[in-house]
């Protein structure tokens, strides 16, 4: 082997290894004009802003779980246009809450809508962040697997690379510690839920594995 060649796969191995190449499987939940709708609805009313459209500029990724180990079922909550439960999210308005991706138990990472379009899934921080669930966490127990830890970071790279005004990555669970900066936008000061996903533990572990990005936390 000459030593050209020899240094070029030895790139392709280190850039492999790093995880610049990630796999990503389509699975589309509904996105009808209603939803697109409720979107610009949300906007006006959460964050006082009057929007054309629905795009955002990313700059924050938020990890999640989302209290269900089963992917059908995670994904049959995200889907609908409209949110199918009563609470204090619902009573915040009727848009569904969603994700841009959902990471599987055995680390597949599926998209669900299309990247730069805003998802409702952590008050104040929508109109800048992309949004990843994790399937798992049933009452509340950390149980994200090394495969799940493996994808986020992965998915982590493949986000700033494409996305360079991204500059934090957090866990949903440290939502609040953002309020002091200009990225929050949430305009009603009693609407706050309290989060532990998913987990300071996964969190640590996802961190060490991008720490070459030189992400900024809360
Ligand atoms: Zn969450």
């Amino acid at each position: 082997m000459n030593k050209l060649l020899r240094s070029f796969l030895l790139v392709m191995l280190v850039a492999s290894c790093r995880g610049d190449r990630v796999k990503i499987v389509d699975k589309p939940i509904d996105f009808s004009p209603e939803r697109v709708r409720l979107t610009k609805e949300y906007i006006r009313q959460h964050y006082g802003l009057e929007v054309q459209d629905i795009t955002i500029t990313p700059k924050i990724i938020v990890l999640h779980w989302i209290e269900t180990n089963d992917l059908e079922e995670a994904f049959n909550i995200l889907k609908p246009d409209t949110i199918q439960y009563g609470g204090i999210v619902a009573g915040a308005g009727k848009l569904n809450v969603s994700a841009h991706f959902l990471v599987d138990r055995d680390g597949t990472i599926y998209r669900l809508m299309p990247e730069t379009r805003m998802a409702r899934h952590v008050i104040g921080l929508n109109y800048y962040s992309i949004g990843v669930e994790n399937v798992g966490g049933a009452g509340g127990v950390d149980n994200m697997t090394p495969e799940q830890i493996e994808a986020n970071a992965r998915l982590v790279r493949y986000l700033v690379k494409k996305y360079p005004t991204i500059q934090y990555l957090i866990g949903h669970y440290e939502y609040t510690r953002m309020e002091h900066t200009p990225l929050w936008l949430e305009r009603d000061s009693t609407y706050r839920t309290v989060k532990t996903d998913p987990s300071e533990a996964f969190m640590q572990a996802v961190r060490e594995r991008v720490s070459d990005l030189h992400l900024r936390k809360p």
